[in-house]
């Protein structure tokens, strides 16, 4: 049994609709390269479309009714949006869930150092990489720098046409037949991500700081672009990503090709859809957007946190009606589609794949009735009834839909967020786009299998 390749089946208007889709979530992906950055662009975005900050409707005592839109934000890393149904909140919420954190590296908090006359920052990595990937690639700096006094110093350098990028060496080829004998895993080692931000010696020091004169000089440019000093790194977030724009991909231009799709392809999908419904819906439409799902969902921001239950709670003292059975209940008989990339087929590395069972390009939204490994270990199996109806909400919106797992039995896995919802009692299901490179600097996706989750969770909130 093999599913059909969605772009066979567009109209002129579908492939209208595709390409702006595609348009917007390259937008997306340039506006967000961190989970901050994507929150900020999130809220923008759902402000212009009406929605209202859930505190402020608290803290004014105002009572929300069908129709209106609300969300709420923790520190600035997890956002969760409600479009109010006219269904009591108690029968459940309409969930779209994904994370928007991604692999990268992390700037240590005592970063500074010069060696030689060259000046670097320390990282540490953050998820899944294979380091090898992160060498000898125009780099960027995203994050923030937070004062003593609390001032917050937004930093993006290497964007810019005009910007300076940053840079992790490689030893030259000529010299490599030691580093050539190690595994793939160690060839480049963790503690060697380090990157390269200076080499020109500040002029007329002192003797006592003459040995670090391309340090201090990196200070000075700190300190006059952003009025910080070598101790603020103490409380900074700086993330290393990739350097540029998403692109688009082939010479058919069918497919993307940026940092960050995992997970953000799914985040702007849900986002979108959820945007773009304009009637009431009957149960309430969520999109949960998380943060830290690439290490194990933790922190305060995270999937395992009380973020999502504390603004439930909070939205139901909003409608006049919180009480803990009205809580639990809201949250036990909800439904949610826990968005994230699946592994896509590739022919290049096809002994890691069951190919009945892979996500192929093209072909639409991939369901995961299960993920996890050695066995389904640390997976949320979906109910068979919940993956029956989820089928017949995408073939009633004509929503191009595969299934699959990652990858062959017992060759890997990974886990996603699903399971941490499905301890409320709720029905959920893994569901995503299929992704070639994931967690590669740059990853690609196909536009068509973009459209599909759109449409898939814009059905969802209307049927589900
Ligand atoms: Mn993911
Ligand atoms: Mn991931």
């Amino acid at each position: 049994m093999e599913r059909k390749n969605a772009w066979l089946s567009y109209t002129e208007a579908d492939e209208k609709e595709l390409e702006a889709t595609a348009k917007g979530y390259r937008d997306f992906l340039d506006n967000g390269k961190t989970e901050r950055e994507c929150v900020t662009e999130i809220v923008r975005q759902a402000e212009a479309a009406g929605y209202t900050d859930l505190n402020a409707v608290l803290k004014e005592g105002k009572t929300l009714k069908a129709g209106d839109k609300v969300y709420a934000v923790g520190m600035k890393k997890i956002v969760a949006m409600f479009h109010i149904g006219t269904k009591a909140l108690s029968d459940g919420m309409s969930i779209l869930c994904a994370h928007i954190d991604s692999p990268r590296l992390d700037i240590k908090q005592n970063p500074l150092y010069e060696d030689t006359s060259l000046c670097y920052l320390d990282t540490h990595y953050y998820g899944g990489v294979k380091k090898y990937q992160w060498v000898t690639l125009p780099l960027a700096i995203h994050g923030v720098i937070v004062k003593k006094d609390g001032t917050v110093v937004t930093v993006t350098v290497g964007e810019k046409e005009d910007d300076p990028i940053v840079y992790i060496t490689d030893l030259l080829i000529h010299l490599s037949a030691k580093q050539l004998q190690k595994t793939a895993a160690e060839v480049i080692e963790g503690e060697s991500l380090d990157i390269l931000i200076g080499s020109r010696p500040l002029k007329d020091l002192p003797d006592d700081k003459k040995k670090e004169a391309v340090k201090e000089n990196v200070l000075r440019i700190l300190e006059d672009m952003y009025g910080v000093t070598e101790e603020d790194f103490l409380s900074a977030e700086l993330e290393i990503v990739p350097a540029g724009r998403a692109r688009e991909c082939g010479l058919d231009r069918s497919m993307v090709a940026a940092y960050g799709q995992d997970d953000r392809v799914c985040a702007y999908t849900s986002l979108a859809a959820m945007l773009e419904m304009d009637e009431v819906p009957e149960r309430t439409s969520c999109c949960l957007l998380v943060d830290k799902e690439e290490i194990g969902s933790v922190g305060a921001t995270g999937m395992q946190s009380r973020f999502f239950e504390n603004t439930v709670a909070d939205l139901l003292d909003a409608l006049g009606g919180f009480s803990e059975q009205a809580l639990r209940h809201a949250l036990k008989n909800s439904s949610m589609l826990s968005s994230d990339v699946s592994a896509g087929f590739d022919p290049a590395y096809q002994e890691a794949f069951e190919k009945k069972n892979a996500a192929y390009l093209g072909r639409g939204i991939v369901l995961n009735k299960f993920t996890g490994s050695r066995g389904k270990s640390g997976s949320n199996d979906a109910n068979a009834e919940y993956v029956a109806r989820i089928r017949r909400i995408f073939d009633g919106h004509q929503v191009s839909f595969q299934t699959a797992e990652l990858g062959k039995v017992d060759v890997g896995g990974g886990g996603t967020i699903a399971y941490i919802a499905a301890l409320y009692g709720m029905n959920v299901i893994d569901s995503g786009v299929a992704v070639l490179s994931m967690h590669a600097p740059w990853e690609i996706t196909s536009k068509a299998d973009i459209y599909e989750a759109k449409k898939a969770y814009k059905a969802f909130l209307k049927e589900a």
